[in-house]
């Protein structure tokens, strides 16, 4: 089988897939999640400040879990889950 780099990440995929498939990009790629941004908090008191970090879906996720997590130690059920 022909192999040609990935145009993203120059990983060795099947020509196949850019002649028949129409991609030159290898599956990795294809699968990969957009990224996502979100909202930190940092510091205490009155020397809080807000940034922004991007991160994987994964992250993501893990970091609003443990938002979860975090805020029933703080604030008990004062969210509701609708999930
Ligand atoms: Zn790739």
């Amino acid at each position: 089988m022909e192999m040609i780099n990935c145009s993203r990440c120059e990983v060795k995929m099947p020509e196949l897939r850019l002649t028949k498939f129409g991609y030159d990009f290898c599956v990795n790629c294809s699968t990969e999640k957009p990224k996502k941004a979100i909202n930190i908090t940092g510091g205490s008191g009155d020397h809080t400040y807000n940034t922004i970090q991007v991160v994987t879906s994964e992250q993501y996720d893990s970091f609003k879990r443990q938002e979860k997590l975090n805020s029933k130690v703080k604030f008990g059920d004062a969210e509701s889950k609708t999930s």
